[in-house]
C-alpha cells in the first residue's frame, strides 16, 4: 500500500461536474489500495473574483483580512468533494489548513509553512478515510488563518507529502505536464517527460505558473517524487521532477519563463560610498520586498545609479520605503515602472553550454527590443525588457524557434524511437 498525496488545481474543480470527475479519480487510487490525501484549489477564478472585491473596497486591504477572505474559496471545493466522494460510497473528511494542523509564520498573504503537526491527519487514514485538505492555507499558533501566496495549493501538497514521507504527490492541472514553455504563448512546446528540481525551482520562480515555486524548493529539500499530470486525462503520462543526476542534459537550455508581474525601480544619482547599498536593499528586506535583479551603473561623479526590480504587487510598499530614505541615501531622482517583462532561458546544459546569452541578445536585437537589465546564474539567463501588447508572444517564439526547442523533450524521444 501506497501514500499517495494528490493535488488537483482550480480548472479542475471549477464546477460541480468537474468535482464528481475528480472524486472518481481518487475513489479509484484509493480502490487501487492506497492511502489518499488530496488537497484542492479553490474553484477557478474564484480567488481572483474575492481579489478584485477586496480592490473595490480598499485600495491596501490589511494582509490579515486579506487572508481571512481568500482562504474561504478553498473551503468551498474541499466539502463539495468530500460530498461527491461520499456519494461514491468512500468515507471522505474535509479539513481546513487549520484543521490540517499547517502551522506557518506571521507573514500574512505570503506565510510560510514551518511544520505540520500530524496527529489528526493519521489518525483519519488510520480509521480508512480519504483526506481532502484545503490547499493555500495555514494558521499561525495564534490561531491566525494565513494563505501561502498566490498558487500557493501546490505548496500545501507537498508539505504534506514531505512530512508524511508520501510515495508519490501528484499535481494535477489543466496541461499534461510540464513544456518547453507555456503552451498557452507558444505554439510547438515539447512536453518534458522529466525536469531537474533545479531547472523545474528556476522556470517557477521566473514565471512558470504552473508549479508554485514553494513547492519545487520543498520537494528538492525532502526529496518528494513530484510529478505534474492533466485532470481532464488521467490516463497520459505527465512530467517527473527528479534530481539532476538523473538526467542526461544535451541541451543546453531546457525551458523559457516570463514574468509579466515584475516591476522596475531605478534610483539616479546615488553617492558612491560604503553602506549605501546596505542601507537600501536593509530596507526592503525588513518589510519582506521580495527584490529580484539589481544592477549598478558605472560611477560618475563620485555618483551612480542602482536599479533593480520587485513584483508589482510590491511596488507600493517599495516606492514608500525609497522616498522614505530620500534624506539618507540622498539620490537625485527615482523612477518606477511596471509595464516591464522579465523573459528568462532556464537549463542546466547552460553550465557548458556556449552562445546562450548571445542567441538571447540577438533575438532581441532582431526583434527591435532594448535590453533594460540583465541577470544570470549558472542555469539561467534573465532580461528585463518593456511590455508591450503582443511582445511576450512574439518573443517567447522566436527565442523557443533559436534554441530548438520544439525538438527535445518527448518530441525527441518520439523522433529517435
Ligand atoms: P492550477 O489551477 O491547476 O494550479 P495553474 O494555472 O496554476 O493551474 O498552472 C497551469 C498553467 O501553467 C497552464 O495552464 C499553463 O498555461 C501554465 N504554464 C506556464 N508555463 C508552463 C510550462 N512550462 N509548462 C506547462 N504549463 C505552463
Ligand atoms: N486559490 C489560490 C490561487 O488562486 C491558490 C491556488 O490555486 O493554488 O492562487
Ligand atoms: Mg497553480
Amino acid at each position: 500500500m501506497a501514500l499517495i498525496v494528490q493535488k488537483y488545481g482550480g480548472t479542475s474543480v471549477k464546477d460541480t461536474d468537474r468535482i464528481k470527475i475528480v472524486a472518481e479519480h481518487v475513489a479509484q487510487t484509493a480502490e487501487n489500495g492506497n492511502d489518499v490525501i488530496v488537497v484542492v484549489s479553490a474553484p477557478a477564478g474564484f480567488t481572483d473574483d474575492l481579489t478584485q472585491r477586496a480592490a473595490r473596497i480598499s485600495d491596501d486591504p490589511s494582509p490579515r483580512e486579506m487572508d481571512m477572505l481568500l482562504s474561504t474559496g478553498e473551503q468551498i471545493s474541499i466539502a463539495l468533494l468530500a460530498m461527491a466522494l461520499q456519494e461514491l460510497g468512500h468515507d471522505a473528511i474535509s479539513l481546513t489548513g487549520g484543521q490540517m494542523r499547517i502551522f506557518t509564520d506571521h507573514a500574512h498573504t505570503k506565510a510560510r509553512i514551518q511544520y505540520i503537526d500530524l496527529d489528526r491527519v493519521k489518525d483519519e487514514l488510520g480509521n480508512g478515510r480519504i483526506v481532502i485538505v484545503a490547499g493555500f492555507q495555514g494558521r499561525t499558533q495564534e490561531h491566525e488563518i494565513t494563505t501561502l501566496g498566490r498558487g500557493g495549493s501546490d505548496t500545501t501538497a507537498v508539505a504534506i507529502a514531505a512530512a508524511l514521507s508520501a510515495d508519490l504527490c501528484e499535481i494535477y492541472t489543466d496541461v499534461d505536464g510540464i513544456y518547453t514553455a507555456d503552451p498557452r504563448v507558444v505554439k510547438n512546446p515539447s512536453k518534458l517527460s522529466k525536469i531537474s528540481y533545479d531547472e523545474m525551482l528556476e522556470l517557477a520562480s521566473l514565471g512558470a505558473k504552473v508549479l508554485h515555486p514553494r513547492s519545487v524548493e520543498m520537494a528538492k529539500t525532502h526529496d518528494v517524487p513530484l510529478a505534474v499530470r492533466s485532470s481532464y486525462d488521467t490516463q497520459t503520462g505527465g512530467t517527473l521532477v527528479v534530481k539532476t543526476e538523473a538526467l542526461e542534459k544535451e541541451y543546453p537550455v531546457t525551458g523559457l519563463a516570463c514574468d509579466q508581474n515584475a516591476a522596475e525601480i531605478v534610483i539616479y544619482g546615488v553617492d558612491d560610498r560604503p553602506g549605501i547599498a546596505a542601507m537600501i536593499f536593509n530596507a526592503l528586506a525588513d518589510e519582506n520586498v521580495n527584490v529580484d535583479l539589481i544592477i549598478q551603473s558605472g560611477v560618475q561623479n563620485a555618483k551612480n545609479d542602482i536599479a533593480f526590480t520587485v513584483p508589482q504587487n510590491e511596488l507600493k510598499k517599495t516606492r514608500r520605503i525609497i522616498n522614505s530614505l530620500k534624506d539618507d541615501v540622498l539620490y537625485e531622482r527615482v523612477t518606477f515602472d511596471d509595464k516591464v517583462m522579465k523573459i528568462s532561458a532556464v537549463g542546466s546544459g547552460m553550465v557548458t553550454g556556449r552562445g546562450i546569452a548571445a542567441t538571447m541578445f540577438r533575438v532581441f536585437y532582431e526583434n527591435g527590443v532594448n535590453i533594460d537589465m540583465i541577470g544570470t546564474s549558472e542555469i539561467k539567463i534573465s532580461c528585463i525588457i518593456r511590455d508591450e501588447e503582443g511582445r511576450k508572444e512574439k518573443l517567447m517564439q522566436a527565442l523557443h524557434d533559436a534554441f530548438g526547442l520544439e525538438s527535445i523533450g518527448e518530441n525527441e524521444d518520439r523522433k529517435s524511437e
